[in-house]
């Protein structure tokens, strides 16, 4: 067991060293031989060093840089050093950590953290809160809560009744809303399309005048973070219009809730404070390995009762947080120990430098690559940058070649009807010297 694990240790380490030399980008040949996996299920055992030589021998070419610190392709940073030790610690333990009374050190981890988290958003103490897998199940958590609450309200249990026969719920979005959000609301039962869609303007924010004037039941979802612009509606403004009881205001703010924690950004997420339900993710800005998302909802007892069940075989008696009382979930790894390593280690001003200075990236590659004379479709007001080389055409062009060429990695978006570079800087690991190289790169690449 030590050998095997001390080696693949030192594996671990001389990937992550070698990620600063390589191209982002896995190399065409390492893909093609990804199929040197595609074997048979061996009949007999295999030595498990060359079960893990095979992963890191085959694996680790064929693996996008995401761990680097010049990938701008998706909102994810890498993960901190320290949350990736934390990670094989808590592997370590392997806690099933549904029960406070069964696996008490990750319970209380988690409590820890998320009290840290509530305190760091600015978001009311009394929250519950819930560490799923992403913020799209972190959407779809909150707004079971919101489901039970809007429909407790009007005498209906949806847990016990579904929603047959039950008084139909008016659910808001915005135009811009983040597709996973209409997945969420599908699980839910409310249909992707059975939804109220609010115009937006020229950053893709919700126009609070342009809601519709609803009656309870119903739920209006915000977003905080536009996954193109990075830009994020009046949420402060939607919840005054909406203080009706029976209308539950969701934001989901997978990343930009996170401004909240940066002094200097924090007039972006205005008056979030005032809503019922929140969403975001810490695989995102807070840089901790997959899968970590976040749900908080103000009363914790409503997300309970959309969440918590009970077995003979389960002692959930506790006078501590259960953590399957507030997830979907019943089995599930510690990941609220990685949140817990990131803040413990970052603290509130690590947490704000690196939103601030991620979003000073995103300011530089703007600046730079408008100077050169290429056109910034977007307001860059937290860190996502869209990029025109010209026309759709020439634009997608220079996408391919900025890919293959691997300094960096951006992904391509169509931003209101236009085609564009989506340049997103979220890892903890970017440089001046990697925006500096990269924009050298990309500019090369379009003046070609
Ligand atoms: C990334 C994102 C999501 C989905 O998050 P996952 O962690 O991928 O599930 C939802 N909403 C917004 C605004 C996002 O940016």
């Amino acid at each position: 067991m030590r050998k095997l694990l001390e080696s693949t240790s030192k594996r671990a380490i001389r990937y992550l060293e070698e990620l600063e030399s390589r191209n982002v980008a896995p190399s065409t040949e390492a893909v093609i031989n990804l199929a040197q996996f595609d074997e048979l299920l061996p009949e007999d055992s295999t030595n498990p060093e060359l079960v893990l030589q095979l992963l890191d021998e085959i694996g680790s070419p064929g693996t996008m840089a995401m761990a680097g610190s010049r990938f701008f392709g998706l909102v994810t940073g890498g993960s901190l050093p320290v949350t990736l030790a934390a990670n094989w610690l808590a592997g370590a333990w392997d806690q099933n950590s549904g029960m406070a009374h069964i696996t008490p050190a990750t319970a209380f981890l988690e409590q820890v953290a998320l009290d840290w988290l509530l305190d760091l958003l600015h978001l009311p103490s009394e929250c519950g809160g819930a560490f799923v897998t992403g913020a799209t199940v972190a959407n779809f958590t909150a707004l079971a809560a919101a489901r039970h609450a809007v429909l407790d309200r009007v005498g209906w249990n949806v847990e016990a009744d579904g929603l047959f026969g039950a008084p139909p719920i008016t659910v808001v979005v915005g135009e811009e809303v983040h597709p996973s959000l209409l997945k969420a609301l599908g699980l839910l039962g409310f249909g992707r399309d059975r939804v109220v869609k609010v115009p937006v303007d020229s950053q893709g924010r919700m126009r609070p005048e342009a809601i519709p004037s609803v009656t309870s039941p119903a739920i209006v979802c915000t977003q905080v973070g536009n996954v193109n612009t990075g830009a994020c509606d009046p949420v402060g403004d939607i919840c005054e219009r909406n203080r009706t009881p029976g209308v539950w205001v969701h934001v989901d703010g997978a990343f930009g809730l996170w401004a909240a924690a940066c002094p200097s950004l924090a007039y972006l997420t205005h008056g979030v404070e005032q809503a019922d339900s929140w969403a975001t993710d810490a695989h995102k800005w807070l840089n901790v390995p997959y899968d970590s998302g976040l749900a908080f909802v103000r009363n914790a007892d409503v997300l309970k009762a959309s969440m918590a069940v009970s077995a003979s075989y389960l002692p959930t008696l506790s006078d501590r947080r259960n953590p399957s009382d507030y997830t979907p979930e019943f089995s599930r790894r510690a990941r609220g120990v990685e949140v817990w390593a990131a803040l413990r280690s970052l603290g509130r001003s690590g947490v704000a430098d690196l939103v601030e200075r991620t979003c000073s990236h995103a300011r530089h590659f703007a600046r730079e690559i408008q100077a050169a004379g290429y056109q910034i479709l977007n307001d860059v007001v937290l860190n996502q940058v869209l990029v025109s080389f010209g026309d759709a055409e020439m634009t997608l062009r220079a996408i391919a070649q900025i890919q293959a060429e691997g300094t960096c990695w951006c992904g391509s978006t169509v931003w209101q009807g236009q085609t564009a570079m989506r340049i997103s800087v979220s890892s903890w690991a970017t440089t001046d010297e990697d925006v500096e190289r990269s924009i050298a790169a990309i500019l090369h690449i379009a003046k070609k």
